[in-house]
């Protein structure tokens, strides 16, 4: 293992609450499309919906947490309120034609969309993530709530109060009450062998390992499964969004990347399966998230399968990705921002949203299309140790977030865990979330119809 490389240095304009404002309403009317032109701001500018200024300082300095959350009842649910200093006062206030929102849920709503925690502090982990456990999403137990959702239904109350007029959420594919985007990262299609044949080995069963070893050399590996998993996908009306790993080396710090190089014959499947409306997007090996130029060179190798992007291991600097998805010019989404450690939320949010540019102050020209739930997250050493039978019961109430809010529910479920010898975040386990997510209705979207329905 080589010494982690250090971080990039902060590079971020400070934020003015014009910005903050404009960076949150934004998306606020991306997901309330009618709602009309009512005026939302700070008291200075006297609008009619007034939302307290709760922030201080505190953008203007390079501070990772604010001070801890007050908690408020919101539709059910007990909601931290970060930047919110008057505890004593109601959330709302409602007069003729006017509203007042007594906690400022634009500065919080700003805080956590635009992954202020992850820019601002220096920890990552092994593999240079910014770790959950050092999440105010960990500290204070939201990650499974999209915080930021509630703040805009505060919004909401208040813009159909003064306006007098109901605010439809945005609805995908025309009417479904929630979307969902079914996702593989392709690690491995060459090495579904080798755990039974280690094992046949190490109980010096020599004939099976024999049979084993046959296998691997005359017939296709039980991961060599594309085609199943387009069609297990397909038989419940969705459709597979592929991230395809380019490098076959490890990565200069040992991480390993594909066990397959894409040939010809592979390239040809994937075609087949695009023309029976699978995405193929690229998922980016060990250092592409931190270096531009080789980023550049595996685009060269799949395009035109580039609108959408993930990088193997949920790789992702907070202070250079985002910059060099934008400087390669071709990726129209990414998919990367989940947790590994947990399931849920890490920008407290359940739809797609810009990311924000800490150099510029504007949003990122991609969308991101935040990961919720990936299988290895679910049981793995370094993860969760949910059983089987508990991974539902687990998921459930965050399913029922995006639901609530009609937002995107984005699963990763890996091609090998399709190996019907996984019995634990395995076939089974998928067509649970799968058996789950289509009679409530929702609509299964590739990312690139994602795209196109904003
Ligand atoms: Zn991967």
């Amino acid at each position: 293992m080589s010494v982690p490389a250090p971080l990039p240095p902060i590079n971020a304009a400070p934020v003015s609450a014009a910005k903050r404002l404009a960076y949150v309403l934004r998306h606020f009317r991306l997901v309330y499309p009618n709602a009309p032109d009512v005026a939302i701001g700070y008291a200075d500018s006297q609008p009619a919906i007034t939302v307290t200024d709760g922030a201080g300082t505190f953008f203007q300095q390079n501070t990772p947490y604010p001070a801890e959350p007050n908690y408020r009842d919101w539709a059910g649910q007990r909601i931290p309120f970060f930047f919110d200093h008057q505890a004593e006062a109601p959330l709302l206030t409602l007069s003729a034609g006017r509203a007042a929102i007594n906690a400022d849920i634009i500065s919080a709503a700003f805080y956590l969309l635009s992954g202020w925690q992850e820019y601002f502090l220096d920890t990552r982990d092994r593999h240079g993530r910014f770790p959950y456990a050092a999440s105010v999403q960990k500290q204070y137990g939201f990650v499974a709530l999209p915080v930021v959702n509630y703040y805009f239904d505060v919004l909401k109350t208040a813009v159909e109060h003064v306006s007098g007029q109901r605010l439809q959420t945005r609805r995908w594919a025309g009417a479904a009450p929630f979307a969902a985007f079914i996702t593989h990262d392709i690690d491995n299609l060459r090495s579904g062998w080798k755990a039974p044949a280690k094992a046949a080995l190490k109980q010096g069963q020599l004939l099976r390992f024999g049979q084993q070893l046959w296998r691997h050399l005359t017939q296709p590996d039980a991961w060599d499964n594309l085609e199943t998993v387009a069609d297990t996908v397909a038989s419940y009306g969705a459709r597979s969004t592929f991230f395809m790993l380019l490098e076959r080396r490890p990565g200069v710090d040992g991480t390993p990347n594909a066990d397959y190089a894409i040939t010809p014959a592979l390239r040809q499947r994937l075609q087949l399966l695009k023309q029976q409306g699978s995405e193929i997007c690229l998922h980016g090996s060990i250092g592409t998230a931190a270096d531009v130029a080789h980023l550049g060179r595996e685009v060269k190798i799949l395009q035109p399968d580039t609108q959408g992007l993930r990088f193997h291991y949920l790789r992702w600097e907070p202070r250079s990705t985002p910059n060099l998805i934008d400087a390669a010019e071709c990726f129209r989404y990414d998919s990367t921002l989940g947790f590994a450690e947990h399931f849920g939320f890490r920008n407290s949010y359940c739809h797609p949203f810009f990311p924000f540019n800490f150099a510029t102050g504007e949003a990122h020209t991609f969308l991101e299309i935040p990961l919720n739930v990936m299988d290895a997250t679910l049981h793995h050493p370094n993860y969760l140790q949910l059983q089987p039978q508990d991974i539902m019961p687990a998921l459930q109430p965050m399913l029922a977030e995006v639901e609530r809010f009609v937002g995107v529910a984005t699963v990763l479920w890996h091609n090998d865990h399709f190996d019907p010898a996984n019995t634990v975040t395995g076939p089974r386990q998928f067509a649970e979330i799968m058996g789950y997510l289509r009679p409530r209705g929702a609509a299964f979207l590739t990312g690139s119809q994602i795209m196109a329905e904003l």
